[in-house]
């Protein structure tokens, strides 16, 4: 990733598009059908907009269900979902927009991250409620991302990209919206690629401000911002020494990824926010340990469970383990497991679409649609099996790439990729064997014996520190973790009534 250490120049009051790309916009007779060119009540600035307040709660509704999707659908826990939609609805309260309707959601995912849509939805997942050490903390990251909606910032961003990439006719589209706009499924692509990308540096630190601010007045202690960025370095160092990757490398799909701060520019945020009002030094970390405990922690086995080299679903009943030294990664519609060394890969999902008709057919008409090499049936612990290879130019060289179909039922078909590159491909052959004959179903009772990893908060009490350390059930690092989810790095001491968290 990028390293973000520039700092934002003071003047806060600009025009969203720049003054060329106003004069742009003016030229094409943008002016006189914009949505509105409007002053934002939250930051002063004047914003041109193409999208209306109703254009961006219908996209909000297009793309709830995909963010959704992407990141392992809606926790199901009423009371912490309750909990922290009051939390939200606090901050939302404090904002300049109190009678906006705002949907809280928190995701079942382990991945660390928040995100806002238009609309008025914001979203933190399982993973990042577990690092907040308080309430104020994760006050701190809703009220960010209320600031990104207050901002319109998504509204902004798209505004200025439907400028500058679909010219006219794109805006005409959008300009005249009454009903969905006919452009809504490139605009939806935008919108997806643009909230993974995350949002500009200036649009981050407005946000941080506005956060900072709600959560002054909502009666939390604005340093929470603070403290809890550093919890989100200390989590990102530890992936990376679990992943055996340098410190400061970050997964694409994590908050640091997209919402890249520093320190100093939460302190100056803090600072612009003004003196810290006598009243507003809570951070309420009694209720926030009461709420979650219990909570989740680490995969979901129903939407797949690593343990090591070994990946197991609960829902869909399957096991396969891959070789030593490749990294198992668990994404929404496909299992990933790469040897970086190796230059090899296993791609692993299921096919339920097609159904009938020969596995020797399928996979050289419906899935490969190519001619494969050496086509064979064989048996997986007593389901049919067919594989073939081909050869392949891919940006990262030429590959070698077998195939695995395995049909479960008429209309269910678990597939394998193998790729690798050629000088490795003799020496991965016997462990990509092993791979495919480890694939077996689960009885039922097997299934149900995949649980998920729980956050558990108990007291202190008298136990020792390395009593705890062997309760905890990580896989790896134990330490780490216990010191990342009890906020060890800023405070070593705890007394014997103070709560503290495990994974069990
Ligand atoms: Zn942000």
């Amino acid at each position: 990733m990028t390293k973000c250490d520039i700092w934002y120049r003071s003047d806060t009051r600009r025009l969203w598009l720049t003054r060329r790309d106003f004069s742009v916009a003016a030229t094409a007779g943008l002016g006189s059908f914009c949505a509105g060119c409007a002053v934002n009540p939250a930051t002063g600035d004047q914003q041109v907009m193409l999208m209306s307040a109703d254009d961006e709660r219908r996209i909000g509704a297009v793309e709830h269900p995909k963010i959704l999707k992407e990141f392992g659908g809606a926790y199901e826990d009423p009371k912490l979902s309750g909990y922290i939609a009051a939390i939200g609805g606090r901050l939302a309260a404090a904002s300049e927009l109190p009678d906006t309707r705002f949907t809280f959601t928190v995701l079942n995912s382990p991945i660390v991250n928040a995100m806002a849509l238009p609309g008025g939805y914001v979203y933190v997942t399982r993973g990042l409620l577990a690092l907040a050490q308080n309430e104020a903390e994760a006050a701190g990251v809703i009220g960010h991302e209320i600031g990104h909606v207050v901002a319109r910032h998504t509204a902004a961003r798209i505004s200025r990209a439907q400028v500058t990439q679909f010219g006219l006719i794109g805006l005409a589209v959008l300009g005249s919206a009454t009903g969905l706009p006919a452009g809504t499924g490139r605009l939806a692509n935008t919108l997806a690629s643009l909230h993974l990308q995350g949002f500009s540096r200036e649009q981050e630190f407005e946000a941080d401000t506005l956060g900072i601010r709600y959560m002054s007045r909502a009666g939390y202690d604005p340093e929470a911002m603070a403290t809890f960025l550093s919890q989100l370095r200390a989590h990102s160092g530890l992936r990376a020494k679990i992943a055996g990757h340098p410190a400061d490398s970050v997964d694409q799909f994590d908050i640091m990824a997209t919402h890249p701060r520093t320190i100093e520019r939460i302190q100056r945020a803090a600072e612009a926010a003004g003196p810290k009002p006598p009243h507003a030094r809570n951070l309420y970390r009694k209720a926030y340990q009461s709420a979650i405990d219990g909570m989740v922690f680490g995969d979901d086995p129903d939407v797949g469970v690593i343990r090591g080299r070994e990946f197991s679903h609960r829902a869909l009943r399957f096991r396969f383990s891959v070789p030593e030294g490749f990294r198992l990664i668990n994404r929404p519609t496909s299992v990933i497991a790469q040897n970086e060394r190796l230059r090899s890969s296993i791609v692993f999902d299921m096919d339920t679409r097609r159904s009938g008709g020969s596995l020797s057919g399928y996979i050289t008409r419906d899935w490969a649609k190519r001619r494969l090499n050496d086509v064979e049936g064989f048996t997986v612990n007593s389901l049919p099996a067919v594989t073939g290879w081909f050869v392949m130019d891919t940006k990262k060289g030429r590959m070698v790439v077998r195939l695995i179909a395995i049909r479960a039922k008429r209309s269910q078909i678990f597939r394998f990729l193998f790729i690798s590159a050629p000088n490795v491909t003799e020496r991965l052959s016997r462990p990509f064997r092993q791979t495919t004959y480890s694939f077996r179903r689960l009885t039922s009772r097997e299934a149900e014996m995949i649980t998920p990893l729980r956050l558990r908060v108990q007291k202190y009490g008298r136990r020792s520190r390395k009593d705890l350390l062997r309760r905890m059930q990580v896989e790896s690092h134990a330490e780490g973790w216990f010191e990342l989810l009890n906020g060890y790095i800023a405070d070593k001491r705890r007394s014997a009534g103070e709560t503290v968290r495990l994974v069990v």
